[in-house]
């Protein structure tokens, strides 16, 4: 686990043949109020926990855990994070969070090739991403957490209803897989995506300012040059229709 700032921590994605995303811990060292950002791969649940036990922090300090979107390399490890953590709430976007509540699975495997190779590979039942949302997000509001002001972006496009979240007085963006570094964007093509609206939700970041990029994959970006989503977004336009 790497400090990024102070109540911003940093678990690397331990990636297999697929990927596994990063988690964060977001939330004031000493308030009690902390929450996990995403959750990661199958299997990825002991060592995420690991790396938060190993920093110091006690998981009765955290809270929460809040998903940018619920694909599978995101959610895969969540049912095993929340068998050590019980008492935290989860929160997911409405839109994405509705299908998981039924157990609707197209958005955890945004495409049915992946789904059979996926649960032959891990042996993974039919219903196993079933999951009860305690707080469905929107987008627009401002999460008060560890004593940090966190805002809700509405960016869709790589998901059906993707969330970003944007602490302002640090200029701190975490995208999901929205936009990585080294003008990487996330793929478009999966269940739910759309490219015309990758295009506008990446538009829309471009507006903020940002020094710390911190995305699902890849490295993270601890000094974002300024204009650098507006010039990611210029690159990748022609392909986002
Ligand atoms: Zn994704
Ligand atoms: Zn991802």
């Amino acid at each position: 686990m790497h400090k990024v700032t102070e109540g911003v921590y940093f678990i690397q994605g331990q990636d297999e043949f697929i990927p596994d995303s990063h988690v964060y811990v977001i939330g004031k060292p000493g308030t009690g109020d902390l929450s996990v950002i995403d959750a990661g791969l199958m299997g990825k649940g002991r060592y995420k926990i690991d790396s938060i036990l190993k920093e110091g922090i006690e998981l009765s300090n955290i809270k929460r855990v809040i998903m940018t979107h619920t694909h599978l390399d995101h959610i895969g490890c969540l049912a095993e994070i929340m068998k050590e953590i019980p008492h935290a709430e989860l929160w997911v976007h409405k839109s994405e969070a509705e299908p998981l509540e039924q157990g609707e699975e197209k958005n955890v495997w945004g495409m049915d090739m992946f789904q059979s190779m996926c649960q032959t590979q891990y042996g993974i039942k039919p219903g196993a991403f079933k999951f009860r949302v305690d707080r469905m997000l929107e987008g627009g509001e401002t999460l008060n957490i560890g004593d940090m002001a966190w805002e809700v972006l509405h960016i869709p496009g790589h998901s059906q209803r993707s969330i970003g979240l944007y602490y302002r007085p640090e200029k701190i963006l975490i995208p999901g897989d929205v936009v990585y570094a080294d003008y990487a964007i996330g793929r478009f093509d999966l269940h739910g995506a759309s490219g015309a609206q990758h295009k506008e939700s990446l538009l829309s970041l471009a507006e903020l300012d940002v020094d710390i990029l911190l995305p699902g994959h890849n490295r993270i970006v601890e000094n974002v040059q300024p204009g650098y989503i507006l010039e990611t977004a210029k690159q990748w336009e022609p392909y986002l229709t």
